[in-house]
């Protein structure tokens, strides 16, 4: 009565990287969308603002309503695997390709600086 009520269904492939291990990904996904395009004849003072969509004459603008569908259905965190174990925080290798992924006895940063300190400590003693 007051408009046209548009219902649809887009499809859109994704190209992205996985958000833990930046691997390309490629993906399909659906968006839905309805809304109600109003007869510009039927715009009262009160919906002036932009929430109300309306006909442009004959015609529809399904660019926003498009664009918001799809931003949507966009996944947050896209990942190349629901499991996807990330980059080695050692080397930055892809976990997924090596799982039994290892450095030997890796010397954390935080500590590097009190193994020159031991040594320094042991110096003294050394020579009385
Ligand atoms: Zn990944
Ligand atoms: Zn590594």
């Amino acid at each position: 009565m007051e408009g046209v009520l548009v219902t649809g269904t887009a499809h859109a492939v994704l190209d992205g990287e996985c958000a833990r291990c930046l691997e390309p990904i490629s993906d399909e996904i659906e968006a839905r969308f309805q809304e109600l395009f109003v007869y510009v004849e039927h715009q009262t003072s009160h919906d002036e603002d932009d929430e109300v969509s309306r006909l442009e004459g004959d015609l529809v603008d399904l660019e926003p309503l498009l664009r918001d569908a799809v931003v949507l259905a966009l996944p947050f965190q896209p990942l190349c695997e629901d499991d996807c174990p990330g980059l080695c925080t050692e080397c930055g290798a892809r976990l997924a390709d090596d799982p039994d992924h290892s450095h030997e006895a890796p010397i954390d940063p935080r500590w590097a600086g009190l193994t020159a300190l031991t040594q320094d400590q042991q110096d003294p003693e050394a020579t009385e």
